[in-house]
């Protein structure tokens, strides 16, 4: 059990909110105790390599603040109890509640599917009300599917087949970081790699040092940009004709759509590209034959989101090129997920309808729900318009209960928190949203103090309400095993025994009998999107709200160092990425008179964020940039950089609109 050993029993993967999943080798001593973890050289994807934040983990899991106890409030105060007081506690509060009172609150903190979803079993059971999900990547997935259907996409491992690489809103070296070695590679050989981003990113600038090229845009005029791209190409004669005439449904028409408008002049007014950076990623772009197009979720985060993936997607697909955009999505494992979260134990009284995850600020302040249960998930740091949802959580008519590794700003405002396990003391199954692997996990450490993992928590929270014996009587593991026999059809022979052997294994490509849209040909127009209000083609709509006003577009960057809200209670991580600082262009700097050390205020409607202000070159003049998500805990106000951000919704999918805020910025002396 001691480091280097390798033993099948130690290996699993990162748990965390991100594409790469690496594989991860865990060292106990003779006791079970957690010694220290690194990457796993056996995993076909990191290849032995864990990005900087979890290289430090052993910190997370050791560190002295991590919940070891059941906490329940008692006035202002949460105070140690047992784990039979605070389920009591949850019983009397839970059991006289009817269906559809109790709202059912987790995300991305754990990719787990047994240890994230389980717990929608019990959930389901008690005819909890969901959420949608919307903080993510609703809106991409929307126009993504809207045009090519379901989203399988190339395999992350043919980029280095490409024959140019384009980038488009995907800053890979801050969330793809196995990407890289991949890009150097190809750009190594001379294939032309191209970023298209809102800022010169890190990505940019790395591929940038041997030989490609970034196109910074205006934020939100990406739709713009494509739609240029595909007349040229229409006017170019570069389309492919005989695809388009195999694949696509109403190609004349968005033909017709696409030269309406959209010239260059046009679209380099709208952009703010040069008319020569157009000509040459037109040059580029056009006389590729096997390129591999990289989307990112961050850049549909806005009002004009879904029609921004559409028109990119569109593109592509007119060049011939529709198989080759790779969108992050879980669609090509196919696994029967269902069986863990089991909805059909639903009453059928239950609420079908789940309420918007972008709304939870609003829908908690009206007193619509009784009881909420949060796991895997930090909302009051994540969700948009945050100081609004710190005050519906904190109703006194609202009985909240957290399950987490320590005392996160939403478990500080629960009344019962309960103490979690991490992924290195909990069995699992995983998969990407960006490669193909998958793994069985085995619990490989001890827990500290009196954690628990999600199975064995909302087991016995289901057990303590006398919910049927199928929610509470199991076992993490017998989960994975119920969810593997389920997905059987998924395996071949071979892999099904590697996957048991708790080896990461990537699976053979799932193919589609047409592309999974309604008429199952590529869909350049959508008279089901017009009836539904959106607009028939893909098209570039202006982002722009009421709701939005400020002279400076708010860029909220993934950080290195921390990863959204996780990492945050980690004094190493934290110490690593420094005070949050919001980042500026040079010549806005000099222009607002900001000198070195001072403090600017972030302000639009909603709230104001105050944060020590830095020049920075890479940021487009009215832009201002911050990295990773400050918290209630870094910023004065006492409210973290989400309450700047409006709870509206996306064109498409019900997605955030994070990245359509706007903000003036202030001095502060
Ligand atoms: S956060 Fe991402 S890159 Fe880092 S170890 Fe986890 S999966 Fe790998």
């Amino acid at each position: 059990m001691s480091a280097g050993a390798d033993r099948p029993e130690q290996r699993t993967t990162c748990p965390l909110d991100c594409p790469d999943a690496c594989g991860v080798l865990v060292d106990v001593d003779e006791r079970g105790g957690f010694v220290g973890l690194r990457g796993d050289a056996l995993h076909p994807w990191s290849k032995g390599v864990l990005c900087g934040k979890t290289a430090l983990y052993g910190e997370v899991v050791q560190a002295e603040n991590r919940l070891l106890h059941p906490l329940i409030r008692r006035g202002e105060s949460l105070e140690r109890a047992s784990w039979d007081e605070a389920l009591d506690r949850i019983a009397a509060k839970i059991a006289p509640l009817g269906v559809g009172e109790t709202l059912a609150l987790s995300y991305g903190g754990s990719m787990g599917l047994v240890q994230r979803k389980y717990p929608n079993r019990v959930m389901n059971a008690l005819g909890a009300t969901h959420h949608d999900g919307g903080i993510c990547d609703a809106t991409a997935d929307a126009g993504y599917q809207s045009v090519l259907g379901r989203v399988l996409g190339p395999d992350l491992d043919d980029v280095e087949r490409a024959d140019l690489l384009v980038l488009w809103g995907s800053d890979i070296a801050r969330t793809v970081q196995h990407l890289q070695p991949r890009v150097k590679r190809l750009q190594e050989r001379g294939v032309p790699v191209v970023v298209i981003d809102v800022w010169r990113t890190d990505t940019a600038r790395d591929v940038e040092r041997r030989g490609g090229r970034a196109f910074v845009i205006r934020p939100g005029t990406d739709a713009a940009l494509a739609l240029c791209l595909a007349r040229l190409a229409f006017e170019r004669g570069s389309v492919n004709r005989a695809y388009i005439e195999e694949h696509c449904l109403s190609a004349s028409d968005f033909e017709a759509h696409a030269r309406s408008a959209h010239d260059v002049a046009w679209t380099a007014r709208t952009t703010g590209l040069a008319e020569s950076e157009i000509a040459d990623l037109a040059r580029l772009v056009l006389a590729a034959r096997h390129p591999f197009v990289k989307t990112g979720v961050g850049w549909t985060r806005r009002r004009n989101g879904g029609n921004s993936m559409r028109a990119v997607c569109a593109l592509f697909a007119v060049l011939g090129h529709g198989e080759r955009v790779h969108f992050e999505s879980y669609a090509h494992f196919g696994l029967a997920e269902d069986v863990v979260h089991r909805p059909d134990l639903r009453p059928s009284r239950a609420p079908t309808e789940s309420v918007s995850q972008v709304g939870l600020g609003r829908i908690l302040e009206s007193g619509r729900f009784r009881a909420a249960f949060v796991w895997c998930h930090d909302p009051a740091v994540t969700i948009p318009d945050s100081a609004r949802f710190r005050r519906g959580f904190a109703r006194d008519d609202l009985f909240t209960v957290v399950h987490d590794h320590f005392l996160t700003e939403t478990a500080a405002l629960a009344d019962v928190v309960l103490p979690a396990t991490m992924f290195v003391e909990h069995a699992d199954l995983y998969r990407s949203y960006g490669h193909r692997a998958v793994q069985r996990s085995r619990a490989i450490a001890k827990p500290p103090g009196e954690a628990r993992s999600n199975v064995e928590t909302f087991a016995a929270i289901a057990k303590r309400l006398g919910l049927p014996r199928v929610t509470w009587d199991v076992t993490a593991e017998g989960l994975v095993d119920e969810l593997l026999t389920a997905s059987r059809e998924r395996f071949t022979r071979a892999e099904f025994e590697s996957v048991q052997r708790g080896e990461p294994v990537k699976l053979a490509p799932r193919s589609l009998d047409g592309f999974g849209t309604q008429s199952g040909r590529i869909e350049l127009a959508s008279d089901t999107l017009a009836a539904s209000g959106s607009t028939r083609f893909p098209s570039y709509v202006p982002d722009e709200s009421r709701d939005d006003r400020g002279a400076f577009q708010l860029v909220c960057a993934p950080s290195v160092h921390t990863h959204n809200a996780t990492y945050s209670h980690s004094a190493r991580h934290a110490k690593k990425a420094g005070k949050p600082r919001a980042f500026l262009n040079p010549s806005d700097v000099a222009r607002l008179s900001i000198a070195a050390g001072d403090s600017v205020r972030l302000v639009n409607e909603r709230a104001a964020v105050t944060l020590r202000a830095e020049a920075d070159a890479s940021m487009p003049s009215g832009t201002v940039r911050v990295d990773g998500l400050p918290r209630a805990a870094d910023v004065p106000e006492g409210h973290g950089i989400n309450a700047l951000v409006s709870s509206g919704v996306s064109d498409l999918g019900g997605g955030n609109v994070l990245y359509s805020t706007r903000c003036d910025v202030v001095v502060m002396r």
